[in-house]
């Protein structure tokens, strides 16, 4: 049932509200961040097509249809590549998915999705295929999909989703109804991490305000990792404004720019402007308990101190536009080393 979810009560509302006029479309298309729920929704709407004993249009969660559609796992890749070339099944013989390796949706798995949707249903009351992260087709996967979309089986949906869907075809975005997720509210994935999850109170706080509304993003999240990179940037900006240490500066720079890849560097300058951000309210008069890193708030209400709206607005356009060049390979040492010095001027 859809209750089962958390967050988007708009989105479950239209849903039932498909179901229940008896004209789901034949293609849906989900936006919306990563880690929000749109494959569980897609999963559950497989469920409520399928189930054999329907809770008014929703699905009853024990018919063997609900179990087995409940558990799907689709498995990992592995490395033998004809495997990783195929759509992928689900427990159910009507209910399958498509999803990138490497980053591409090749032809292949699309033309058999393709084959797959002219079928009446096997065992259940509808097939449902689901397309994860639709933006990751190539060309000829998107033309194999779109003559799928054009001649639908009455008892075959499609459901797409994606972070991106600029990203698609506008020929294929028009063939679909478009629902769109939010992200999740703070307090209910801390909730979920409390109760669901058994994490402490303290932890499931921090990761529920980190995770910007994305469940995947909090559960996923190595908390020891945040803390320690937090505790950097946090040096850094105390060197910035209350200590105004040169040497530990120059040693925070070169930490920044250690970072192994593109994505740890990145993540570094997101908890840094995350920081800023946080400091900049408290500068303001905000609560605490509105800023993302409530837990440091005595650090940051030291900083916010020595802080002005002009240098906190330079320092993010600063991070930006470093942020902006990363896209060309730039050494990352030089870089921080030309941010911080200008972040010390601001
Ligand atoms: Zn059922």
């Amino acid at each position: 049932m859809f209750s089962r979810l958390i967050g988007n009560e708009e989105v479950k509302d239209a849903l039932r509200h498909l179901l229940a006029s008896g004209r789901m479309p034949g293609s849906l298309l989900f936006t919306g961040e990563a880690g929000i729920g749109k494959k569980l929704f897609a999963l559950e709407l497989a469920k409520a097509l399928n189930c054999r004993n329907r809770v008014g249009v929703e699905a009853c969660d024990e018919c063997s249809s609900c179990r087995r559609i409940e558990n799907s796992i689709f498995p990992p890749f592995s490395d033998a590549k004809d495997n990783n070339e195929r759509m992928i099944w689900s427990e159910h013989g009507d209910v399958a998915m498509v999803r990138p390796y490497k980053q591409i949706i090749r032809v292949k798995p699309m033309r058999e999705l393709e084959g797959e949707a002219n079928f009446r249903p096997f065992e259940g009351a509808a097939r449902v295929f689901i397309v994860e992260d639709a933006e990751y087709m190539n060309d000829s996967a998107s033309a194999a999909l779109l003559k799928t979309l054009e001649e639908p089986q009455p008892t075959t949906h499609l459901i797409l989703t994606t972070t991106n869907p600029t990203a698609l075809l506008a020929t294929i975005r028009s063939r679909c109804q478009v629902i769109r997720f939010a992200p999740v509210a703070a307090e209910q994935i801390e909730k979920f991490l409390i109760e669901e999850k058994a994490i402490s109170a303290t932890d499931a706080a921090l990761l529920a305000r980190t995770s910007q509304g994305s469940f995947g993003r909090a559960c996923a999240s190595d908390l020891d990792d945040y803390r320690e990179r937090r505790e950097a940037m946090l040096a850094i900006l105390k060197a910035l404004t209350i200590t105004g240490n040169r040497v530990q500066l120059l040693r925070s720079a070169e930490g920044l720019g250690a970072a192994s890849d593109r994505a740890d560097y990145e993540e570094s300058l997101a908890v840094l402007e995350a920081l800023i951000r946080d400091a900049w309210a408290l500068h303001l008069g905000r609560p605490a308990e509105t800023i993302v890193n409530s837990d440091l708030v005595n650090d940051l209400g030291k900083i916010a101190a020595e802080l002005n709206s002009q240098k906190a607005a330079s320092w993010l356009s600063e991070i930006e536009e470093l942020r902006g060049t990363l896209e060309v390979n730039i050494n990352k040492k030089i870089a921080s080393d030309a941010l911080l010095m200008r972040m010390a001027a601001a």
